[in-house]
């Protein structure tokens, strides 16, 4: 089961608020929102545990632009 992670994110060019889910991890999961693409790029060990590090570009809906964030 893929696991859904929900991002909220303003568009770097119109400012538009872009809500949806990446999927990580292989299997099924139900998008919500905009879907956005997910690529893995690390893994940091914080205090609360281990987390993941990656990018999301998605195409904000408004204008069209392809943004992409660090999460
Ligand atoms: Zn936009």
């Amino acid at each position: 089961m893929a696991e859904p992670i929900h991002l909220k994110v303003s568009c770097h060019a119109c400012g538009y608020t872009i809500e949806g889910t990446a999927r990580y991890g292989p299997g099924h999961y139900v998008q919500e929102g905009i879907p956005f693409e997910f690529i893995a790029i690390g893994k940091e060990i914080t205090a609360k545990g281990r987390r993941v590090k990656a990018e999301a570009i998605c195409v904000c809906p408004k204008c069209t632009v392809k943004n992409k964030y660090l999460i």
